[in-house]
């Protein structure tokens, strides 16, 4: 049995119930078959594969608070550290029902490549937790939040692992968050970004994962002959990523006609109205059934179905698959010619075969989104530096940053014959620089 073979069979058997993690093993290392077979002999000698699928550590602990009746509420955290090769453990806090050590795996294992990609010095890492911050008061998400920091702040720091927002985690959160970690560790220092910029927030980390998602999606669109410029793009999602891709697809003169959240989505021939999305969930944090009061001509529908909308661009925003074989058909069906993702993992592996057997341009998320992990990175270097940058300085490294991503991945791919798979060039070229960074390091 060949080595990749060999080492799925090997994460399926010990870590099960996790189809998530299982997922995106199998998607990272299929895709790098050809990279690892020429390499086959060392690398198994040197159990690369079983060191990058087992996390360097995990943590699983209670977070116990109190409710606005009086009530002890008990919740699970978890932080997974997943890689270290190239830099401090990096990656978002989820906070969601479904969060479970299956999910916060899936998502640290491809952070490991994101962040390489990045060509920023970022190691892989992620947590979260099931608390579910929909419908509790300010006072509710303070007294979790801190609960969760306690244990947290003893397995982190700004040179060992500096984690971030990631859904239900926004700026609120990580402010509270990081008052509680100064005040049981007693240092003002950059252990989470996404910091409010009174605090050592940097400029346009708000807006990064999806302006970041629009640099990358209009160099790969020029790359391939085509023009941004008048396209109809389908997006989901209406949180922080949804919010600021379809904000950076106006101003490049795309046309966004769609957002959704779990209960429902919206369909706006016009175009959506960001002002109007952004008063709704980032001010009152209400729901979309709301947008119908701000632009009377747009549909709102209860459920799933914004990949039924005809469009030329998909950008599925909002969480792990999302979009499945059925969204793939009617997305080629409708003559979509290209789908960036900015989520993690919001297509699912037959769709996403689908979607590139037909001849669409395909971004995976760990390339596409890795403008939010990024611009963390970047808000590390002005929280070591003591300075902070302009918004117009830190948007230019984003953007550099994009196109070079897009650039490494499409030379990554190049280099192995498989010209325009993206999935496989990200996978490529982020894997290509960890594994060297592993080797030189030793067994460890
Ligand atoms: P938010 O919490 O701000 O928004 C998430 C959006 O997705 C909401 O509209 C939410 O709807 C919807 N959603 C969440 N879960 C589900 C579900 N199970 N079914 C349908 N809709 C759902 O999160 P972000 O925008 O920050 O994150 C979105 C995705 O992007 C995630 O996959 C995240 O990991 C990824 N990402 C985020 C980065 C960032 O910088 N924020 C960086 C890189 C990746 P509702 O409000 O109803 O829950």
């Amino acid at each position: 049995m060949s080595y990749v073979d060999e080492v799925i069979e090997r994460v399926v058997k010990e870590n099960p119930a996790q189809p998530e993690f299982h997922q995106a093993v199998k998607e990272v290392l299929e895709s790098l078959r050809v990279v690892i077979e020429a390499n086959e002999e060392m690398y198994r000698k040197e159990a690369i594969l079983e060191r990058l699928t087992n996390p360097e550590r995990q943590f699983i602990f209670r977070v116990p608070w109190v409710d606005d009746k009086g009530n002890v509420q008990v919740n699970t955290g978890y932080r997974v550290q997943f890689n270290s090769a190239i830099g401090p453990y990096k990656g978002g806090l989820r906070l969601h029902p479904s969060v479970n050590i299956g999910i916060i795996k899936f998502l640290g294992f491809e952070q490991i490549f994101k962040n390489s990609l990045t060509g920023l010095p970022m190691g892989g890492g992620k947590g979260g937790s099931d608390f579910d911050p929909k419908g509790k008061s300010d006072r509710e998400i303070m007294a979790f939040c801190q609960s969760f920091m306690t244990e947290l702040c003893k397995h982190i720091g700004a040179d060992t692992d500096v984690p971030a927002g990631d859904i239900g985690t926004g700026a609120r959160e990580i402010g509270y968050m990081f008052g509680q970690y100064k005040r049981i560790r007693g240092v003002f220092e950059g252990v989470l970004t996404g910091k409010g910029l009174s605090y050592g927030g940097s400029l346009a980390r708000t807006q990064a994962t999806g302006y970041g998602l629009l640099y990358l999606t209009e160099e790969m669109l020029k790359c391939n002959g085509k023009d941004i410029k008048g396209k109809i793009c389908a997006v989901s999602g209406s949180g922080n990523v949804a919010t600021y891709a379809i904000e950076k697809a106006i101003q490049l003169g795309a046309k966004p006609v769609t957002c959704s959240d779990s209960t429902g989505w919206v369909y706006d021939p016009d175009g959506i109205d960001v002002a109007a999305l952004k008063e709704i969930k980032e001010v009152k944090r209400a729901r979309l059934t709301e947008y119908k009061n701000y632009r009377p001509n747009s549909e709102y529908h209860e459920g799933k179905g914004v990949w039924s909308v005809k469009c030329d661009i998909a950008l599925p925003c909002a969480t792990q698959n999302e979009l499945d074989i059925e969204d793939a058909k009617q997305l080629v069906a409708n003559g979509c010619m290209c789908v960036a993702e900015g989520a993690n993992m919001p297509t699912t592996l037959e769709a996403t075969k689908y979607i590139q057997d037909n001849g669409l341009l395909f971004s995976p998320g760990k390339a596409s989104n890795a403008g939010g992990v990024a611009t963390s990175g970047l808000e590390m270097s002005q929280n070591s530096e003591r300075l902070s940058w302009t918004f117009e300085e830190v948007d230019e490294k984003l953007h550099g940053i994009m196109v070079n991503i897009f650039h490494s991945m499409d030379d990554a791919a190049k280099k192995y014959g498989m010209e325009g798979n993206y999935v496989a060039g990200a996978n490529i070229a982020g894997f290509e620089k960890v594994v060297d960074a592993m080797l030189a390091q030793g067994v460890c």
